[in-house]
């Protein structure tokens, strides 16, 4: 078990939370091909390291959460700390850029 700083209630415990997955940019609807979209629903980077993360508070504040983890640790800072964790190259014609803004499907 971990914790993770939720900007709205303070630090909570883990199972508190829905994972939502790394923290991506979704491709352009207009020009995106089929490839790109399934890559992008279906893709993980799954690094072991510093990820970008988004999480969904579902016991407490209903909000969605981004946070840094650590993969191999598990531990968390809240995703304005520190330095930007390395990220992998996404895959080809994926921005890397700002993250999705966490509406997608839950
Ligand atoms: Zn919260």
């Amino acid at each position: 078990m971990f914790q993770i700083p939720c900007p709205h209630c303070g630090l909570r415990n883990v199972a508190e939370f829905r994972h939502a997955g790394e923290q991506r940019r979704r491709p352009d609807p207009q020009t995106a091909t089929p490839e790109e979209w399934r890559t992008y629903l279906y893709t993980q980077a799954n690094d072991a390291g510093w990820t970008r993360e988004t999480w969904y508070h579902r016991f407490g504040c209903r909000r969605f959460v981004g946070v840094q983890r650590h993969t191999v640790t598990n531990e968390v800072r809240p995703a304005d700390t520190g330095p930007a964790p390395s990220v992998a190259s996404p895959p080809a014609g994926i921005d890397a850029g700002a993250p999705d803004a966490g509406g997608g499907a839950m």
